[in-house]
């Protein structure tokens, strides 16, 4: 990819709308935007002398964009950012013309006729993070805050999009050079046969470092439920109202609702928005093929799907016994420790009240387990829309407990960055290790050498190609 090109690209979603952006970036910008617009409105013709655009940095232009033989396409509007003060580092400009699909790729057809090229995906904020403008962090959560799907996720990419992941390692990074300076400065100065720290001195300022790492490592568990939302599974026999409880929870129609058992034919899946986490359901009413399978195989795939899943909803039909099919669910289910038993049917008359599914769970689920399902068993009536509102809770509780306690400019959200975290971490265990075992300190910096590298490849400071080409390569085309 050669970055000394002038790229252009549509920035705004394909379709029609009131405006559509295309974006050029590079030293060509300027003079192809000069080449391409007059100054608008055109009251003589174009090819008079008065036609200059006369762009200033920063101030917003009217302009005429017109075809090659000077006839008026449309009024757009022009900004040009100087370079370094633009996005990208380089002088960009943006021509904001009316949302049609067709005026946008004439543009963009002009554009690249004189000069400039396609941009590939992300190309705009792969050249941000090379002149300097943002670093690898904020430049993956751009792409996050793009991508998010709730309001609650574009919070937290923005503030990592204002540095808030780099703000957090920058402190463990200069505690750790400052001691590998000072070990340095212990190894020239060796023949005097002092060191400058202690063992137990470096073991001590060590601590912090790794305490602080573990806490930025633990944080993913939360930061990657907000990232990338929940799966439930709805489970449980044919008609206990699995599909009803579906459709209750997301407050629209879009799973079958019949009163003959095994209608409901596929998978099922909505997404909802529960205080800034998205929750996908999967209602798995129809993984039972009457027909063709044997009931049991219906029990297992849905004891696959929610396997699968973070969180299993057993739905039971309360006016009825539990069934032998209720039963095997109910066990094999408790063993995945991420269940709620929800009792449907409750305006009906109630043949498994609390007592009795108690005991059910004690003979059934493992004990560890059975605890665990004793607080998460709520009742319900899909039909008349009771204890909707604290299933809801209990889903976000049972499923992502991690996310109690966590402020959002706290949280490691981006695998590749969870990683390097736990690889830095790694290092500084192998150095403590190495202290505790009289190793001599020159040795001990390796190790230390080893917990920075991967601290500076989250910024991106150590960054080989191949891993920039695949990060940006996620990006949408004209970002
Ligand atoms: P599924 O096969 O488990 O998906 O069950 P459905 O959602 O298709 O429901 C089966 C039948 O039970 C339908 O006739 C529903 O109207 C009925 N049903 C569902 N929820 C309730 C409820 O809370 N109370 C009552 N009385 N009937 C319900």
């Amino acid at each position: 990819m050669n970055t000394d090109d002038t790229i252009v690209a549509i920035s705004t979603p394909r379709g029609r709308g009131g405006l559509g952006v295309v974006r050029l970036s590079g030293n060509k910008a300027l003079l192809i935007a000069e080449q391409l617009l007059r100054r608008a409105p055109p009251k003589q013709p174009a090819d008079t002398q008065d036609n200059g655009l006369d762009l200033r940095p920063w101030r917003v232009r009217s302009a005429a964009l017109t075809d090659e033989e000077g006839g008026l396409m449309d009024r757009v509007l022009v900004s040009w950012f100087r370079k370094p003060r633009s996005y990208t580092g380089e002088d960009v400009v943006e021509i904001s013309a009316h949302g049609s699909p067709v005026i946008l790729e004439f543009l963009l057809g002009r554009c690249i006729a004189v000069g400039a090229r396609l941009a590939e995906p992300g190309e705009f904020t792969l050249r941000a993070f090379l002149n300097g403008r943002m670093d690898l962090t904020q430049a993956e959560a751009v792409h996050d805050l793009i991508e998010a799907q709730t309001l609650y996720q574009a919070k937290v990419a923005a503030q990592q999009v204002e540095g808030a992941v780099s703000h957090r390692i920058s402190p463990f990074k200069k505690q750790l050079v400052d001691l590998i300076a000072l070990l340095e400065a212990g190894i020239d100065f060796a023949e005097d046969d002092v060191s400058v720290l202690s063992t137990a001195e470096i073991s001590g300022r060590l601590a912090p470092i790794e305490e602080g790492l573990s806490q930025m490592a633990q944080s993913f568990r939360a930061g990657k439920i907000i990232r990338q939302g929940l799966v439930l599974a709805i489970v449980g026999r044919p008609n206990v109202g699995k599909s009803s409880l579906f459709n209750c929870l997301l407050q629209q129609d879009r799973a079958i609702v019949t009163a003959t058992p095994g209608t409901t034919r596929d998978l099922v899946s909505e997404t909802i928005e529960l205080e800034g986490i998205p929750l996908r359901f999967v209602d798995t009413a129809g993984i039972r093929h009457a027909f063709e399978e044997a009931e049991s195989i219906g029990v297992r795939k849905s004891y696959e799907a929610a396997v699968d899943s973070d969180l299993a909803l057993l739905v039971l039909d309360g006016s009825q016994d539990m069934t032998a099919e209720d039963r095997d669910l109910l066990a094999r289910l408790s063993g995945l420790g991420k269940l709620v038993v929800v009792v449907n049917k409750c305006d009906l008359s109630l043949r498994l009240g609390p007592e009795n599914l108690q005991q059910e769970l004690a003979q059934t689920g493992p004990t560890a387990t059975a605890s665990n399902c004793s607080a998460s068993i709520l009742f319900v009536s899909a039909l008349k829309r009771e204890g909707i509102e604290k299933l809801r809770q209990t889903i976000l509780e049972t499923a992502a407990p991690a996310l109690a306690g966590h402020r959002e400019t706290q949280l490691l959200t981006n695998i590749r960055q969870e990683r390097l975290v736990r690889e830095s971490q790694a290092a500084l265990a192998d150095a403590q290790e190495s202290l505790r075992a009289g190793v001599p300190h020159e040795m001990v910096l390796l190790d230390l050498y080893n917990s920075l590298r991967p601290l500076d490849a989250i910024t991106g400071e150590t960054t080989v190609e191949d891993i920039l080409t695949h990060i940006f390569s996620t990006f949408c085309i004209g970002k």
